[in-house]
């Protein structure tokens, strides 16, 4: 045993790579002392690390860029904005080599203010509206990823009154589901997203395309989940649109000439847990993609990919205060233990994941050095919903109170874009902390705010 407090070492596969603890326990990122921050900003707030994200941004394009490169194509890899889109994050995003990956009409707004290329952004979605449409083609999006047979209509007709060729990707579904450890193989899918390979309505939806003249076939699409710690589902799904590929080929004399292989690339959100490695999968990816094409005889066609989660999600802490700390006896078969309810000054509003998935968090003091002795804790929130959990169960100090700064790490992804006005909390801001500066990339909401939206 050491007196080291229970919440250290941070483990550097959790928290972003600049964050460092002084001697005296505090922890900065960015250059930035947090109870800085926390002093001059308030608390709760997202914390984003610059660098790490146009790092990670990098690194996941260069990546895929070796590996693809090496195969004798080209991979685009878009930034999937729903993980968090800003203005600022899709610059970032661009000034390192990506493009951008949009899911609605407010996506799409923020990438195009933020200066995107309309070129460079791609636009999903399982019902998007007229006006959705109409506003990416007026844009020049590079992709309308379409996700029924009607929406090939809609599409089409949408770009022959607009007097214009629409580049569409077909989302199908081919029977691998991934997410976590394990994935799981099957023909059909029982869920609302894109086209099924084994059932026949992704082929007629790309010969449907093929037939309207109004579209342009650039790509068909998959992604296969969130989340995913085993890449082998990666090559499962990329076999299937290979075959359809060389199917459609045979059928029509069109080899489509682009493969989205979507997002969902796993990280850390525990202690010990092992991220996947982008370069890696881009590796194994690439690997199955030549071996497919060569075994099809058809040549290897230009690839995408969507990571949100594996660039955005690592690089943001959430930072709150504690309030209430509250002792609580809990029975179980083999005893009685006591466990620390942990009350912050946030919760399901900034952070919906834990009680929409049962997702789970880490969490440490990072304010000071805790004192030795553990307590079992539970980090929640100040909602009216006992589900309002932020971290379910992780070591804190025995002596963390009221006033400690606690942050929990990997938070950028689905934190800030999934937040709402619950019990008209106001969201908390998104704090980019680069060299010793902080600059607000979004700001915190206000009573104003939310009472300029309630009209009487
Ligand atoms: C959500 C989503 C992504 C990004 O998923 P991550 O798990 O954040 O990498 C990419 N593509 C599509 C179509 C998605 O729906």
């Amino acid at each position: 045993m050491t007196d080291r407090p229970v919440d250290r070492p941070l483990d550097p596969d959790l928290w972003p790579a600049t964050t460092t603890v002084a001697a005296d326990g505090s922890v900065s990122i960015g250059g930035v002392d947090l109870r800085a921050l926390a002093a001059e900003h308030g608390t709760p707030a997202y914390v984003l690390d610059e660098a790490d994200f146009r790092r990670r941004a990098r690194g996941f394009r260069e990546a895929f860029e070796r590996a693809f490169g090496a195969i004798g194509t080209e991979v685009d890899v878009y930034y999937a904005g729903k993980a968090f889109l800003s203005t600022a994050v899709a610059r970032w995003a661009v000034q390192e080599g990506l493009r951008i990956d949009t899911a609605t009409g407010g996506e799409l707004a923020v990438a195009l203010r933020a200066g995107v290329p309309g070129d460079h952004i791609g636009l999903h979605g399982n019902n998007k509206s007229d006006t959705e449409i109409a506003r990416a083609l007026d844009a020049g999006v590079g992709r309308l990823v379409v996700d029924s047979l009607l929406e090939v209509d809609r599409v089409a007709d949408a770009a022959a009154a607009a007097g214009v060729r629409a580049p569409v990707m077909v989302r199908v579904t081919t029977g691998v589901h991934a997410g976590g450890h394990e994935y799981i193989s099957t023909a059909h899918e029982d869920q609302k997203f894109g086209l099924s390979i084994a059932g026949g309505q992704a082929l007629e939806a790309l010969e449907a395309v093929l037939g309207r003249p109004d579209l342009d076939l650039v790509g068909i699409h998959s992604h296969i989940g969130s989340q995913i710690l085993d890449a082998s589902g990666f090559a499962v799904a990329a076999r299937r649109i290979l075959e359809l590929r060389a199917r459609l080929a045979e059928r029509t004399g069109h080899l489509v000439r682009e493969v989205d292989l979507g997002g969902g690339y796993g990280i850390a959100y525990l202690p010990g847990e092992a991220p996947l490695d982008p370069a890696r999968v881009a590796v194994e990816m690439a690997r199955a993609v030549a071996d497919v094409c060569a075994e099809l005889g058809t040549s290897v066609p230009r690839v995408s990919v969507e990571p949100g989660r594996a660039i955005v999600g690592p690089t943001t802490v959430t930072v709150y205060s504690v309030g209430t700390v509250k002792p609580v006896v809990v029975e179980e078969e083999d005893g009685a233990f006591t466990r620390t309810y942990v009350s912050v000054d946030g919760g399901m509003s900034d952070n919906l994941r834990p009680a929409l998935y049962g997702a789970r968090y880490s969490a440490a003091v990072v304010s000071r050095d805790g004192g030795p002795g553990a307590v079992r804790a539970r980090v929640v929130g100040k909602h009216c919903e006992s589900g309002d959990v932020v971290v379910h169960d992780v070591l804190l100090p025995a002596d963390v109170r009221a006033g400690d700064l606690l942050a929990v790490p990997a938070t950028g992804a689905y934190g800030r874009s999934m937040a709402s006005n619950y019990n008209l909390v106001p969201r908390p801001p998104v704090l980019a902390v680069r060299d010793g500066e902080v600059s607000v990339l979004v700001r915190r909401e206000t009573e104003d705010d939310l009472l300029a939206l309630d009209v009487g």
